[in-house]
């Protein structure tokens, strides 16, 4: 693991670690003829040893044996090698990049996926077998016998804080899709179940993964088991949409391929449109039983998931509506095939009111209503729309059944531990509104994790007595500002347009650039795209769509239809739709301010501050999971894609503020006995606060480097290493 050569863009923002980089620290290492890490345009970062110094140029001894002069701009120090592959990354002396890179890269060429950066794990995929988990080593860390960087680790800290302070505890993971947060969800699950005993619950809490896996999980380009939403209707080639549509059609019984009428996946619309309807070395009939399994041992009734199959297998049969133009105005009717009448049976209704549903709507103008044809884009959105909707009332319902069952009958009201796997910050070719609301929630979260953590960091400071000014960090209120505020933030301006049945993505874009260019995290793009320059990177959104999504039209016909139907579990699972739209009989864009119908931004944005407010009330524990390369590959450790994870997620901000903190911390206590003995004045032992500060002075430490509290040494990132260098 001696190969040191690290990212060659990690010159980049050279600069900006510059600027971090105290010059005494470079000074010292060149002074001392110290590792240092050197810069080459074409192989990156390089260790080596400063040989001697002549002006601005040093020469430097490489690991390959070569000596180079290099200019002292391209170097930066590298840690003593003592330090290397060490497990909390606030141990390093120096936090440059490339001694974060090279730890984390050095530890994980050992299957030592999990490395501390302070007060967060980080955790770099593995994407093989990796032999850290399992009973004996839970047990371990259970026993404390184990007591490394792990998920294990994290998960016992949030139980025995919980039981401790009796306070409810959070397991926040995020990373970037296919970093390994779901499985690493699944660790600390797994954890907790051990901890729990092996009494009935705790396994049908494991059992809950195939459940929510099945409905919730979609293969996509970057991961075979993404974590997904917004699916059901179209995606990108190559993906799939989630994987108990292909589970059911592969493994269904044959009593239910009867009832339901089912086909294989190959037939349906909903299916085929991607170009992908298998998953390599995944049997999709064998996770069908799986699935049945969980089922049982979740004890969701078997009368419950047929019914979750038959809407399953009806919103199949919906996505192979067909619709017919009758007229010049492009209005349609629904073709009475096999699409439409499945679907109708499934659903419990007359065929002839599913066609009327789904090809016309009504309006109200005054007491009057006017019946209006749909025309084919209408009628296709309104078909989508109906299948997104039931889809997304299913998997709610799912949830509840078993956090139900889970319960026990009893609702407890006891203390909990709460993980969070969300999705992970997105910036691809082509940004549509999926990714505006996923970056929202990532910017939200990283707004709670950057407070979160100087929250804490400040209180140990001032309990401590020491002075303490607010430690810089990049604060992303701004850009929340422009999601959020109101009136003239994005969300709201969004919702103004979507009222206006003429608008369009260009009408948008336009009303965008009026209200927004002043704030500074907006900037107008080419043909009514728009950036956001967000906290891990700008992102080119575009409109089209925007207005369509955010309105997400279900017209009141379709939600009457959807209560009038003889299936039980579908009105069961859509009544809240009903609540919502109740007093509107027409599409809610079109009622004006008071529409009681939430646009999907507005909903979103809700949700968002009811988890945001249900974090607030936690101990919050945080897991940052990072993937090696875009390959999916083991092994293969590539340091820019690292790197990039590293800055985005928000990593090496924390290794910042550490930095300009007061990272490394012992007590007057510790530090009077490991150093004290190198006292020239007779002082007494007794009193190791007066040990502490007489150290300090006998070796000129500067003061700006320290600072003494009540009980601890606060020192910056460095100086207790420092003092070791010098002895
Ligand atoms: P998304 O945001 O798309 O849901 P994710 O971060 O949840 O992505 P996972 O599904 O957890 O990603 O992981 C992707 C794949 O990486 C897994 O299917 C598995 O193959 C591999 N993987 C992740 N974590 C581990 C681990 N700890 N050990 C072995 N393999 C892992
Ligand atoms: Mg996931």
């Amino acid at each position: 693991h001696s190969s040191a050569a690290l990212s060659d863009s990690a010159v980049r923002f050279n600069v900006n670690l510059r600027s971090g980089e105290s010059g005494q620290n470079m000074n010292f290492v060149l002074k001392k003829k110290l590792r240092v890490w050197c810069h080459f345009p074409d192989t990156g970062w390089e260790l080596g040893n400063v040989q001697s110094l002549s002006g601005q140029l040093a020469n430097i001894f490489l690991s390959n044996g070569k000596i180079s002069a290099v200019h002292v701009e391209r170097l930066l120090p590298a840690n003593p090698n003592i330090l290397d592959g060490t497990d909390d990354l606030i141990q390093l002396s120096y936090l440059n990049e490339p001694s974060v890179l090279y730890s984390l890269k050095r530890r994980y060429a050992d299957d030592m996926i999990y490395t501390k950066a302070g007060p967060v794990l980080v955790a770099v995929n593995p994407l093989k077998k990796v032999h850290i988990c399992g009973s004996d080593f839970s047990g371990a860390y259970q026993h404390k016998t184990l007591d490394g960087p792990h998920v294990y680790a994290v998960a016992d800290a949030a139980y025995s804080e919980m039981m401790r302070d009796g306070i409810n505890q959070s397991v926040i993971i995020s990373g970037e899709s296919g970093a390994g947060k779901t499985e690493t969800a699944k660790i600390a699950m797994q954890y907790l179940a051990a901890l729990g005993g092996c009494s009935g619950i705790e396994q049908r809490l494991l059992h809950t993964n195939p459940i929510l896996e099945a409905f919730g999980n979609a293969k996509t380009l970057r991961n075979d088991n993404a974590s997904r939403f917004s699916r059901v209707v179209q995606r990108a080639k190559g993906e799939r949409s989630y994987h108990i549509f292909y589970q059911l059609c592969a493994g269904a019984p044959l009593v239910l391929k009867d009832k339901f009428n089912l086909k294989s996946a190959h037939e349906y619309e909903y299916l085929k449109q991607s170009d992908c309807i298998s998953i390599s070395e995944v049997d999709d009939a064998q996770m069908f039983h799986v699935l049945m399994e969980a089922f049982d041992t979740v004890r969701i009734c078997k009368e419950d998931q047929e019914n979750a199959f038959a809407i399953i297998a009806a919103l199949l049969w919906l996505g192979n509506v067909k619709f017919e133009v009758i007229d010049y105005e492009k209005h349609v009717q629904v073709i009475p095939d096999d699409g439409v009448k499945n679907a109708a049976k499934l659903m419990g209704c007359e065929v002839d009111q599913l066609m009327l549903a789904l090809s016309t709507r009504t309006i109200q103008a005054g007491v009057d209503s006017i019946v209006q044809r749909l025309t084919l884009q209408q009628a296709m959105d309104t078909r989508d729309a109906l299948a997104k909707s039931i889809y997304d009332s299913l998997f709610e319902w799912l949830v509840d059944q078993i956090n139900i069952s889970l319960e026990d009958g009893k609702r407890r009201a006891g203390r909990s531990i709460s993980i969070l796997d969300i999705y992970g910050f997105e910036s691809f070719h082509n940004n549509r509104f999926e990714q505006f609301c996923i970056n929202y929630t990532n910017e939200r979260l990283q707004q709670y994790f950057n407070r979160h953590l100087f929250k804490l960091e400040q209180e140990e400071y001032t309990q401590d007595g020491i002075d303490w000014n607010n430690i810089d960090f990049i604060d992303n209120t701004e850009c929340l500002n422009l999601f959020e505020k109101k009136p003239l933030g994005i969300l709201c301006l969004l919702d103004e347009e979507s009222n206006f049945a003429k608008a369009t993505d260009l009408t948008l874009a336009i009303k965008f650039q009026k209200h927004l260019s002043s704030n500074p995290c907006f900037k107008l793009g080419m043909d009514g795209a728009f950036k956001i320059l967000h906290y891990a990177g700008e992102v080119v959104y575009d409109t089209s769509g925007f207005l369509e999504k955010n309105r997400d039209p279900l017209y009141s016909d379709l939600v009457q239809l959807l209560q009038s139907c003889s299936c039980q579990l579908l009105r069961t699972i859509t009544s809240h739709i009903l609540n919502q739209s109740q007093r509107s009989t027409r599409p809610q864009w079109l009622n004006g301010a008071d529409s009681q119908k939430q646009s999907v931004g507005t909903k979103f944005k809700a949700q968002m501050f009811r988890l945001m407010q249900r974090l607030e009330n936690t101990t919050p524990h945080f897991i940052r999971c990072i993937k090696p390369n875009r390959k999916q590959l083991p092994g293969m450790f590539d340091n820019d894609v690292v790197l990039e994870q590293l800055r985005c997620c928000g990593v090496l901000e924390v290794v910042k503020i550490s930095r300009s903190g007061y990272p490394t911390r012992i007590t007057h206590q510790q530090f009077a006995e490991r150093y004290g003995f190198l006292l020239l004045d007779n002082i007494d032992f007794q009193d190791p606060l007066s040990v502490s500060i007489s150290i300090l002075h006998q070796f000129n430490i500067l003061p700006q480097m320290y600072q003494v509290g009540y009980t601890k040494l606060f020192f910056r990132s460095g100086q207790a290493c420092l003092i070791s260098v010098i002895y």
